[in-house]
């Protein structure tokens, strides 16, 4: 009974889940932006990484939410942008 629960690697990828990048995607409707009390999609930084998972915040008062997920061009985007912040330039590298 222990298999992802090694530390906090994430459970997809295997890389350190606290780099993850949490995005908002679901509007609310008539909203131009994204809530992030609406959940969304996590995208991991690592470079050529492709983990994916949806994400929502739980709330006890609240019904469990499904959150929108982009169509695929736009996740794919979205994830360049994130693995493009993540730049070694500014500290080391470990692989
Ligand atoms: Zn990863
Ligand atoms: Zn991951």
């Amino acid at each position: 009974m222990s298999d992802h629960q090694a530390g906090d690697l994430c459970a997809q990828c295997g890389h350190a889940s606290g780099s993850h990048c949490f995005v908002a995607t679901s509007n609310k409707p008539g909203a131009s932006m994204p809530d992030p009390l609406l959940g969304g999609i996590r995208l991991c930084p690592e470079p050529q990484c492709q983990c994916f998972a949806t994400w929502s915040p739980s709330h006890p008062d609240l019904p469990t939410i499904t959150p929108w997920v982009p169509p695929r061009d736009e996740i794919e985007y979205l994830r360049e942008q994130i693995q493009q912040i993540e730049d070694p330039s500014s500290g080391t590298r470990l692989n």
